[in-house]
Parts: C-alpha cells; sequence; structure tokens
C-alpha cells in the first residue's frame, strides 16, 4: 500500500526585478520538495498503521515561496483515523531521519 501524500506548493507575492530564482528554477525546487519529503515520509511511514483500525496516515504538505523574501514556508499536516494514531505519527515524524 502506497502512503497518501497531497503536495499544494505555490509562490506567492510578486516577483522580484532580477528573482534569485526564476520560474524554471522554482518548479526544479518544488519537485525536489516532492521527491524528498515524499522519500523521507515513505520510509519513516513503510508498514505503519493504527493498530486499532489498521489505516495508515494521510499528509497533506503545503508549502509556499514567498518572492519578497525569496524563502520557502513549509507545513505538515496530519489526517488520521483516530487521536491515539495521531500522535504516534507525530512522533515518527519528529524523530530525525
Ligand atoms: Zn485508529
Amino acid at each position: 500500500m502506497s502512503l497518501d501524500i497531497q503536495f499544494d506548493l505555490r509562490v506567492e507575492g510578486e516577483a522580484l526585478a532580477d528573482p534569485f530564482l526564476d520560474r524554471y528554477e522554482l518548479e526544479l525546487m518544488f519537485e525536489g520538495a516532492r521527491q524528498s519529503i515524499g522519500a523521507g515520509l515513505r520510509r519513516k511511514f513503510d508498514g505503519i498503521v493504527c493498530e486499532e483500525h489498521t489505516e495508515a496516515p494521510r499528509f497533506t504538505i503545503s508549502g509556499v515561496y514567498d518572492n519578497a523574501i525569496e524563502e520557502m514556508d513549509i507545513q505538515y499536516h496530519v489526517d488520521t483515523c483516530c487521536q491515539r494514531f495521531l500522535l504516534r505519527v507525530m512522533q515518527i515524524l519528529n524523530r530525525r531521519a
């Protein structure tokens, strides 16, 4: 069973006159983020399901690249079948690589 991971990556704000990353480079960065975050989550959550409901966690990764400060802010949203499994998922998520 493959992990359910949705990505919502976007750009905010006006591009600077001479942006550090152009549109194409931004897409490359987004694609890189999708691949590395996806791979990291699949590695951490391989075979991990709720003991009670046998459901896997679902992830939504939101990333906003702010043109004004040229930085990317990434947030993880986790959906689980129950609160107890959510706690376990958060522990695994916060574990280092
Ligand atoms: Zn559960």
